[in-house]
């Protein structure tokens, strides 16, 4: 072999290495270590089982949930900003004054509100913070964020281009799944979120996400790997038109369930965004 395609190779290699492309589908599984990859039937958030931080109004002081704030005053707190970052702020101080969080049992240390690109073309809602997204602020820092992380790259982009949120702001208890109540609670401010940001194309990963978008209660199986609108009324509330849901796996789930299928199904899945979007 001469050099050149030496070289190459291990340009190539090197690229895999930094770049994580184990994520596609004929890469190595990542190692996981005892006991991570059992499946849980609660939750596909990433952090371990160590119990909740207990915040300041903790478990022990159930309170009465404050008043349902309507979206006209949610709107307010923002519309009259012109940037789509101070607009993004703005709603984020409304929501921790609001505190739909509250109404429920509580246990997070930080609010994690969402991070990226204010005007991305592309967001991603995952369903609640886990332990180190609480510890830090962050969406997605953990294993599953750090999966995700490679999706994004393998599609040709970055955190800094896309815009990554959930539908909880704080993590729940012992990692639960969110009930329908709480994401209920809290759907006005991704709602507003993405008014905001004005995205081309949403990709909601796992079903709390996508039942809180599509407003529907269909399985992953039978939701992933094709085109959703937002149902009518909802597109209307948003009023932005247009916006493209794809919903596929959550990454907590490929990373149990790591098996080829799965990340064939999640590649082809973002390969369709990528061609939404012209990326690629
Ligand atoms: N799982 C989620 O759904 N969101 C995060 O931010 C992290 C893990």
């Amino acid at each position: 072999m001469n050099t050149d395609a030496q070289h190459l190779i291990a340009q190539h290699a090197e690229t895999a290495r930094l770049f994580g492309v184990d994520f596609l589908p004929l890469g190595n599984p990542p190692k996981i270590e005892k006991n991570e990859g059992t499946p849980s039937p609660r939750t596909p958030n990433d952090s371990s089982s160590t119990p909740a931080p207990t915040h300041a109004q903790g478990l022990s002081e159930p309170r009465l949930p404050p008043p349902a704030v309507s979206i006209e005053e949610i709107r307010s707190s923002y519309d009259g900003l012109a940037g789509a970052e101070d607009r993004l702020s703005a709603l984020r101080a409304k929501y921790e004054a609001d505190a739909p969080h509250a109404r429920f049992e509580q246990g997070f240390t930080n609010i994690v509100f969402g991070e990226g690109d204010p005007q991305a073309e592309l967001v991603f809602i995952g369903e609640a913070p886990g332990q180190q997204e609480d510890e830090t602020g962050r969406p997605f820092v953990g294993r599953a964020g750090q999966l995700l992380e490679k999706m994004i790259v393998a599609m040709g982009l970055s955190r800094e281009r896309v815009y990554i949120c959930n539908v909880l702001k704080t993590r729940p208890p012992n990692n639960a799944t969110p009930t329908a109540e709480e994401s209920l609670a809290c759907a006005p401010y991704l709602y507003e979120q993405i008014r905001i940001i004005e995205p081309k194309v949403i990709v909601t990963l796992g079903l709390p996400a996508t039942h809180t978008l599509l407003q529907t209660q269909g399985t992953m199986r039978s939701l992933r790997g094709r085109w959703h609108g937002l149902p009518p009324a909802l597109d209307e509330q948003i009023g932005i038109g247009g916006i493209e849901i794809m919903p596929t796996y959550h990454p907590a789930y490929l990373l149990r369930s790591y098996t080829e299928e799965n990340r064939r199904r999640v590649w082809s899945d973002l390969q369709m965004v990528q061609g939404k979007l012209g990326l690629g």
